[in-house]
């Protein structure tokens, strides 16, 4: 059986913390899909078609890597993709009450899959796409927090 990992999220925009989280799970897996969850009623702040593009830069067409963009249920987008892993990552204690409850509906939904949690490095538990997005929204310069491949201009091109 192939290991297939969904990284579900929304990556708007993708950061350091999660590009760490991807590559740190890299040896588990034989796949992993970065898989942005799409919702077209709602606003966005970096256009999708540039996210999934850093993405893939940021990953320089990595072939264990794969980047999508899913509506619905993460659990009906493994069972298409016959992914049986859900990976996330963990920073703080608000992010794991938030994350067991998740999960274990999802197991309850789909027995066969499983979360896999990997705990963020130190230097990374501060970094949040909301914060990013504020910084960049003021003027500030966020580019500490992205991968180099990210234009921060770029919101600038969503209507
Ligand atoms: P969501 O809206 O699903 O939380 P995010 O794009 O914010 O989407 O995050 C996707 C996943 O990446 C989540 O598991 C989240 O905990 C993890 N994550 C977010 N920021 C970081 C970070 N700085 N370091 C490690 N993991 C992170």
């Amino acid at each position: 059986m192939e290991r297939i990992a969904i990284f579900p999220g929304s990556f708007d925009p993708f950061t350091i913390g999660h590009e760490s989280i991807v590559t740190r799970a890299l040896p588990l897996f034989d796949k992993i899909i970065i898989a942005i969850g799409y919702n077209s009623e709602k606003r966005q702040f970096f256009p999708i078609d540039k996210r999934i593009q850093w993405i893939k830069e940021a990953f320089q067409n990595n072939p264990k890597i794969e980047v999508e963009t899913f509506e619905g249920l993460t659990v009906e987008y493994c069972k298409k993709k016959n992914a049986h892993f859900i990976l996330r990552g963990l920073r703080t204690a608000a992010d794991f009450e938030y994350e067991r409850a998740i999960a274990q509906i999802n197991k309850k939904m789909v027995y066969e899959l499983e979360s896999i949690f990997l705990l963020t490095t130190p230097e990374h538990t501060m970094i949040t796409s909301t914060i990013v997005r504020d910084i960049i929204r003021h003027g500030g310069d966020a580019s500490q927090f992205l991968p180099e491949v990210t234009d921060p201009d770029a919101y600038k091109l969503n209507p």
